[in-house]
């Protein structure tokens, strides 16, 4: 089976647990203000690839995985591709390497269902607490990921629920409260990661000949990301 990604990091490190080998893959359903990568948003570019062919880039890299590295499939969306997706995570498992996906959890098909079933882990992003901010800066429902967590919970897949805090949006009490309800309610939540909020995109947006629209929100100091985890 053959799909298309955008590109390709051999040795990772902030994907998932471990030295990682991350695919990003071409391609998005959704229209977030932050995306940091546009340049994976179109359903058309990237390379084309076997599932086979990645699974032997990847496992090149195998002795540097240790115990807990392994294989990331980021975005654009994975869940996108997610027939490809899947095709990968068999080859990987077959070459005894840990699959995790990095995801918004706002596709839920029969391929996804079975992607899971081959899953080792997931970094699923919570981008906000309320449907108003979902509909105004992401393009789908807060229902999504939240239905896609429930299933998550019920194959027991740990999980981590990602948040990238955006100063006047989610950098308050109601949003971590709301992440920390999620993890009290769903055993399968192993941690909540909030990941700071960054302008570096702007190049590749200028290079893309876009506006980047979330270029007049500030970046939030290290102090106000350690007051929120506190919460
Ligand atoms: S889900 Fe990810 S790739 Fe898609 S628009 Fe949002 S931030 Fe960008």
């Amino acid at each position: 089976m053959k799909g298309y990604v955008s590109s390709i990091q051999s040795m990772g490190t902030l994907d998932g647990p471990g030295v990682r080998f991350v695919a990003f893959l071409q391609g998005c359903n959704l229209n977030c203000g932050c995306c940091h990568n546009p340049e994976t948003k179109a359903f058309s570019g990237g390379t084309e690839y076997s599932a086979k062919e990645i699974a032997e880039k990847c496992e090149k890299y195998k002795s540097y995985f240790g115990k807990t590295g392994g294989i990331t499939l980021s975005g654009g969306e994975p869940l996108v591709q997610a027939g490809f997706s899947k095709e990968i995570f068999k080859e990987c498992k077959n070459r005894g390497i840990h699959t995790c996906l990095d995801t918004s959890g706002s596709i839920l098909n029969n391929d996804v269902f079975t992607l899971l079933n081959v899953t080792d882990y997931v970094l699923l992003d919570i981008k906000y607490h309320t449907e108003e901010l979902y509909k105004q800066y992401v393009g789908c429902s807060l229902s999504a990921p939240l239905e896609f967590l429930k299933v998550l919970n019920e194959k027991s897949i740990p999980t981590v629920l990602r948040q990238v805090i955006i100063p006047t949006l989610n950098d308050n009490k109601e949003s971590m409260a709301f992440l920390k309800g999620l993890k009290e309610q769903y055993a399968c939540v192993q941690k909540i990661e909030l990941l700071p909020f960054k302008k570096i995109c702007q190049t590749k947006y200028d290079n893309l000949g876009i506006p980047f629209p979330f270029k007049d929100f500030e970046t939030p100091s290290p102090n106000k990301i350690k007051e929120l985890e506190q919460m």
